[in-house]
């Protein structure tokens, strides 16, 4: 199996479309989930919380990147197999702001695998659901903010600048580079996980310098939507990929920029390999005329 056609575990083709839709917010307002509008974070400048004490005895971390997670955003495509496990370690670590879009409603075979919906919600938005239970476990100052929608190019427009890592954990390939693009064009780092079987991959994009996820993947590959997924894999490259998020966003050394990390579960191999910036890449160029010199 050619790694690059690796997807996410929310994947439904019977949602495909949005079935729920929460307004979109606009600058000030605020949707049916509460949302805010971008530029807002109440969590930042949040001290840590006494919860948070046995984790800042790790040395990469300790009391001024538990700062950094507090006061920082991160902005998810998909909390659903692989996501959710995700979002979970994020909001327990304590990242201030959570912002996820993810559609659809919740139908029974989404529970064997979607760790943050609830058993009673079949038929509901995913998207309240996941919300609730990222609010249950996450600090009181923390912010979570949830859409019932797939992201659009606006969407990504609109968030990409107030946000301090973009994570992509959605199946579909059309999500994920749209979120690496507008990343890249925007500065920010990128985190992209994906799984497929017994193997899972994630790469880390640095926010200006090496390879983007299009470098990898130049457009989106013919895949199989109902491809198998068992949630002891997606949920184990979901908590990798949220190790590498907080370390990035607590400005921990060093982070994997630009290798790609596959892991068989099956063989019980981890392997990183390098990639190489792809001359043929738009978003690599694109970023390089924008910032005016040639990487
Ligand atoms: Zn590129």
């Amino acid at each position: 199996m050619r790694i690059e056609s690796m997807h996410t575990s929310s994947s439904d083709t019977r949602t495909s479309q949005p079935a729920h839709t929460s307004p979109r917010p606009q600058p000030g307002g605020v949707s049916s989930a509460g949302i805010a509008d971008p530029g807002r974070d109440p969590a930042r400048g949040t001290l840590p919380f006494p919860r948070h004490r046995r984790q800042q005895l790790l040395g990469w971390l300790g009391q001024a990147g538990q700062r950094k997670l507090a006061a920082s955003t991160v902005l998810i495509t998909r909390v659903g197999g692989l996501g959710g496990p995700l979002a979970q370690s994020l909001a327990l670590a304590g990242v201030g702001r959570i912002v996820f879009f993810h559609e659809g409603d919740l139908i029974e075979e989404d529970l064997h695998r979607m760790v943050l919906m609830d058993p009673d919600g079949i038929g509901q938005p995913r998207a309240p659901q996941a919300r609730a239970s990222l609010q249950r476990i996450a600090h009181p100052a923390a912010c979570i903010q949830a859409f019932s929608t797939r992201i659009t190019p606006e969407d990504a427009e609109r968030w990409m600048p107030a946000v301090d890592l973009a994570i992509g954990a959605a199946p579909t390939y059309e999500e994920r580079l749209l979120l690496g693009d507008t990343a890249r064009k925007h500065g920010k780092p990128f985190v992209d996980a994906a799984m497929y079987d017994d193997e899972a991959q994630i790469l880390c994009v640095h926010p200006a310098d090496g390879p983007c996820l299009r470098c990898l993947v130049p457009e989106p590959p013919q895949w199989r939507a109902d491809f198998p997924v068992l949630a002891a894999v997606s949920a184990t490259i979901g908590n990798l990929a949220a190790y590498h998020s907080i370390r990035i966003l607590a400005g921990a050394q060093p982070i994997p920029w630009g290798e790609l990390i596959h892991m068989d579960m099956e063989r019980m191999s981890l392997k990183k390999t390098r990639l190489t910036r792809s001359p043929a890449c738009g978003t690599c160029a694109e970023s390089a005329t924008m910032n005016g010199r040639s990487r």
